[in-house]
């Protein structure tokens, strides 16, 4: 059982991403994407981050819905076993 990750967490050969997107005042559809984030890392799977100083917003998203993300995160699923 895996009990204390966050209730829309995804698991991928192993690994473990939340939905988070960039925290910041702009107000623009761009910042609403959501990427797939491993807790605790700073960089999202599409190899994004948050500017310097700045964090990923909490609390968590209810999806990713970053495209490069979600491409990744499907051709980890693909994989028979993470390296
Ligand atoms: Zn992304």
């Amino acid at each position: 059982m895996l009990e204390s990750l966050p209730e829309k967490a995804v698991v991928r050969a192993g690994r473990v991403f939340v939905a988070l997107r960039k925290s910041g005042r702009v107000p623009s559809s761009k910042s609403r994407v959501f990427h797939a984030v491993t807790p605790y890392c700073r960089m999202s799977l599409c190899a994004d981050e948050p500017g310097p100083g700045s964090q990923w917003a909490e609390p968590p998203g209810q999806q990713i819905t970053c495209p490069a993300c979600l491409r990744r995160l499907n051709r980890l699923g693909n994989e028979r076993r993470a390296a």
